[in-house]
């Protein structure tokens, strides 16, 4: 019979009250974990680098809170967005976006009781404001609008940082040809989002080049982020990038920021936008769990 500080015991060590899902990271430490069920002491190798530098022996009660405490790290969040603010300019030629009070918390109090207020925003702005997704809509008529979107293609997406701050027309040979691109999202790091809410921002901003956008979308690339003022170069009335990717479902994040604070690989992608009918492009907050 199983007394209950047993049963609350086992309770706690087969269930971390971890805020975060297991992921496939902690995965591999789960039959080591049960195992302690059975053991009272644990060897322990310690890696560094890929060698072993360690072999350590635990008793198993500070082994179970050492392997419990590994798979329930949090997991860091990286906010990649820039803010979306009153009046500024996302991209030029576009107005800047008109926020104020629909019901102020002054007005709001007649409806209320003592003590009691509310605000209700209003924003006007075009889609194409701050941190925001394309869809294939966008570009294409009879492409998918943001609310036919699937969730798997924006969300949790396994993603790969691409390095590319040293040069405007990023083309296929930025990007790394052994790397499996296949179902990630493919962030390109240019570090532009530094000239964010300047002049500057808007002119002479890097980009990726047609044979980029080709080599992506056959590599099987989930979505494209980017740092930038425009994914594709302005002077290109053709917009190849746009017309590629999202040809080929393949929704595009742009103006991005913080890239610098993601490793090169082994992160998860969040870039969802609200499920709107008839719309191709929308405000997200992106970011990324590390
Ligand atoms: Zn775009």
């Amino acid at each position: 019979m199983t007394s209950p500080v047993e049963g609350s015991r086992r309770t706690k060590t087969s269930e971390p009250s971890n805020r975060y899902s297991e992921g496939k990271r902690t995965a591999w430490l789960r039959p080591l974990r049960n195992s302690l069920a059975v053991r009272g002491m644990v060897y322990i190798m310690i890696y560094t680098n890929g060698h072993v530098n360690r072999k350590c022996q635990f008793p198993l009660a500070v082994c179970d809170r050492m392997v419990t405490a590994v798979m329930t790290t949090p997991h860091k969040l990286i906010d990649l967005s820039h803010t979306v603010a009153h009046g500024l300019i996302t991209y030029k030629g576009l107005p800047a976006p008109i926020i104020c009070d629909y019901l102020s918390r002054e007005a709001s109090r007649k409806h209320y009781a003592a003590g009691t207020e509310f605000q209700i925003g209003k924003i006007e702005m075009v889609a194409n404001t701050g941190t925001y997704l394309d869809s294939p809509f966008h570009r294409y008529a009879d492409g998918k609008d943001l609310s036919e979107l699937d969730l798997q293609k924006l969300a949790n997406l396994p993603a790969i940082k691409i390095p590319a701050q040293h040069q405007q027309a990023i083309d296929v040979s930025c990007l790394p040809r052994q790397a499996d691109l296949a179902g990630k999202a493919v962030l390109i790091e240019t570090g532009w989002s530094r000239h964010w809410n300047t002049s500057q921002y808007f002119e002479g901003h890097p980009f990726l080049t047609e044979d980029a956008a080709r080599f992506l979308a056959d590599s099987g690339a989930a979505l494209v982020g980017i740092d930038s003022h425009n994914i594709d170069d302005v002077q290109d009335l053709r917009r190849p990038v746009h017309t590629i990717l999202l040809r080929n479902g393949i929704p595009i994040v742009e103006h991005m920021t913080n890239l610098a604070a993601l490793p090169p690989v082994d992160f998860r992608f969040f870039a969802v936008p609200v499920k709107v009918k008839g719309f191709g492009t929308f405000p997200v907050r992106a970011f990324a769990i590390v």
